[in-house]
Parts: structure tokens; sequence; C-alpha cells
């Protein structure tokens, strides 16, 4: 799946409900998810993993849609060309 169909798929299902709560609220689910990925993390068990990094992404699409940000066009624009700062693949900054 794409990051453009990703977002619209989350907007389908919760940008209504996620808009009423705000970018503020919805920020700190997003940071509680973040959180939750930390957990599974450094538990290190795979199938709680893909779950938390399914959250994470899911909340970052919701709260850029709230935003009012296109996340693929925003990421393609800053990282297409490679690293923003020395524009090298892989970066060469150190
Ligand atoms: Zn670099």
């Amino acid at each position: 799946m794409e990051v453009s169909a990703f977002q619209e798929l989350i907007e389908r299902i919760y940008l209504t409900r996620d808009s009423k709560r705000g970018l503020a609220g919805t920020h700190m689910w997003f940071c509680e998810e973040v959180g939750e990925l930390t957990r599974a993390l450094r538990r290190g068990k795979r199938d709680e993993l893909e779950g938390e990094f399914a959250d994470v992404l899911a909340w970052l699409a919701t709260l850029a849609s709230i935003a009012g940000v296109d996340l693929e066009a925003a990421a393609t624009r800053k990282y297409a060309a490679g690293c923003p700062r020395c524009t090298k693949t892989p970066c060469a900054c150190h």
C-alpha cells in the first residue's frame, strides 16, 4: 500500500472522530502510541512490534490529515533526492 492510500484509508476510518478531538488531543494519543512502540522494542517481541509500528504510522497519518499535510507529498519532497542535508544516498553527514 502506498503512503497516500494508507493516509486516505486512515481518514476514512478515523478522520471524523479524530478531527472532533482536535490536533492537541490527537497528538497526545500519538505520543502514547510511540510509548507503546518503545515498550515493544524493549521487549523485542516480533508480534507486538508489527502492531505497534502500524499503530504509530496510523496515528501519524491521522495527525497529518488533521494538520492538512499530505504525508506522501511531504516525504517525497524532503527525501526523494537523498539526505536533505548532504543530498547523498546513503547519508554522508557525520
Ligand atoms: Zn546527510
